[in-house]
């Protein structure tokens, strides 16, 4: 199985492991959205013992959401989301955004979807520009 390889914006925390992710959620939980700033966190599910940190592990901070089973793990010194330990203990969370190769599978479903933002539905609709306009 290949390796994928993963950082953090200041790359100060690196890791590897298996390409081998079981599913690919797409997550619209209102704590999602505070904790990227944006519509939903594209998460990564694998097994829990399938990383390697390279770099930077002892930076990494975490906040569970109190009486929810959500986290939010991160870089301390720029804030960028990072794989951790899910809270039941049974799988590996991945941010997507966080790898710099690709997954070996596609997203897969969008989940707390009831939870989306009221500006989701017309993201389809925007005008596409490669860099920012003018
Ligand atoms: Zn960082
Ligand atoms: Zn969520």
């Amino acid at each position: 199985m290949k390796q994928v390889f993963g950082s953090c914006l200041c790359n100060r925390v690196t890791f590897t492991c298996e390409n081998d992710f079981s599913h690919f959620h797409l997550c619209h939980c209102t704590q999602c959205q505070k904790a990227t700033g944006s519509v939903y966190a594209a998460n990564l599910f694998t097994d829990v013992d399938n990383i390697v940190w390279l770099t930077g592990e002892a930076i990494i901070k975490r906040f569970n959401v109190p009486g929810r089973s959500i986290s939010n793990a991160f870089c301390s010194e720029c804030g960028s989301a990072v794989p951790y330990k899910s809270l039941s203990g049974k799988a590996l969370v991945v941010p997507a955004g966080s790898l710099d190769s690709e997954p070996h599978i596609q997203p897969l479903s969008h989940i707390f979807y009831a939870e989306r933002a009221s500006w989701y539905d017309s993201i389809t609709a925007c005008k596409k520009f490669d860099s920012m306009p003018d």
